[in-house]
């Protein structure tokens, strides 16, 4: 049992190095910090590099963890959250991972399996389900604060309760977080009712610059860079906006194409049921879970817009 091994490693352990995957999300995010805080109360010294880059949607999860960065040269293991495969690793200021044991906790289906110990569940909604699990298996305190962050990584990976990964389970945790303090009302509003001018200018951009194929089966959405440019906003700055296209109806596809420079297309996909559009992350080098992914695509928007295009076509069935 994955669960019993890593719980062993931990109790063995005095130094933990948590990290999350690069593009922080809310789940990468809520986890590692539920994890630094929960360790950290049974004693351990528990270090989490500063993301990289650190959506400012989420800036107000600072207040809940016990700081950033100060990563020992050698800890005694370290613990990937939320991450697919070891190249989505943000290692941030940490480098030297040389022998040390690597602990794999992850929920993204086609994980590479790349720790020393994998516990993998493609059934869990977020990686934040399988942290909570394990800090009451271990076990270790969740106290207001992490229950706050568990809440976030698990409300913002199932669209606020409302996606196919959404299961009882899922809604037995969310309900035990809130009994521990978790407020729904606050979280909800600082994570999705918050916007900055710039972001919600991203969202008519990217609304504004929509186009459908196949009788509106598949919907694009692009930020390029001219346009963002002359509103003075930045691609960057989108995460959720692909879910306005999802609400849209008859859309069993939608894209986000942003033009991150001239020639790095960063593309986000969603998909209904039964479609898995993760294969045409695949296919293009990303990866994700079966009704959302994403890749990098190295070329002209025009480009990736028609390879995109292609491969959805293809996935459906369709011409
Ligand atoms: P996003 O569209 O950025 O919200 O990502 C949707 C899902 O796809 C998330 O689970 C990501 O972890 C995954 N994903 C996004 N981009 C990539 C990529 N370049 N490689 C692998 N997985 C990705
Ligand atoms: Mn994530
Ligand atoms: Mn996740």
């Amino acid at each position: 049992m994955p669960l019993d091994k890593i719980k062993q490693l931990i109790q063995d352990s005095e130094n933990i190095l948590v990290v999350s995957h690069i593009d922080s999300d809310g789940d990468s995010l809520g986890s590692a910090i539920a994890l630094q805080l929960a360790l950290s109360a049974i004693g351990k010294q528990v270090f989490v590099p500063a993301p990289t880059r650190f959506p400012q949607r989420y800036s107000f999860l600072h207040r809940y963890t016990n700081g950033w960065g100060n990563v020992p040269q050698k800890p005694d293991i370290i613990i990937a959250v939320d991450c697919s495969s070891e190249e989505r690793i943000d290692w941030g200021d940490f480098l030297s991972t040389n022998g040390i044991p690597l602990i794999n906790i992850d929920h993204h289906d086609g994980n590479h399996n790349f720790g020393d110990v994998n516990w993998l569940d493609p059934n869990a909604a977020a990686a934040g389900e399988m942290i909570y699990e394990l800090l009451r298996e271990i076990p270790a305190p969740i106290d207001e604060n992490a229950a706050s962050a568990l809440y976030v990584a698990i409300m913002t990976d199932t669209g606020r309760f409302s996606f196919g990964n959404t299961t009882s389970k899922t809604l037995a945790i969310a309900a035990a977080l809130v009994e521990i303090g978790a407020d729904p009302k606050y979280l909800t509003t600082e994570t999705y009712f918050n916007f900055s001018e710039e972001y919600f200018r991203n969202i008519g951009i990217a609304l504004f610059n929509s186009r459908s194929y196949n009788n509106g089966r598949i919907l694009f959405l692009t930020l390029d860079r001219a346009t963002t440019q002359n509103f003075l906003t930045s691609p960057k700055d989108s995460e959720g906006i692909i879910d306005f296209a999802m609400a849209v109806r008859n859309v069993d596809v939608a894209v986000l194409f942003k033009e991150m420079s001239r020639n790095n297309i960063r593309i986000s996909m969603r998909s209904r049921r039964g479609i898995d559009i993760d294969n045409v992350a695949k296919y293009f080098g990303g990866g994700g879970h079966p009704n959302a992914a994403g890749c990098s695509i190295e070329g002209t928007l025009a480009t990736a817009q028609e390879g995109v295009l292609k491969q959805i076509r293809k996935l459906m069935g369709i011409l």
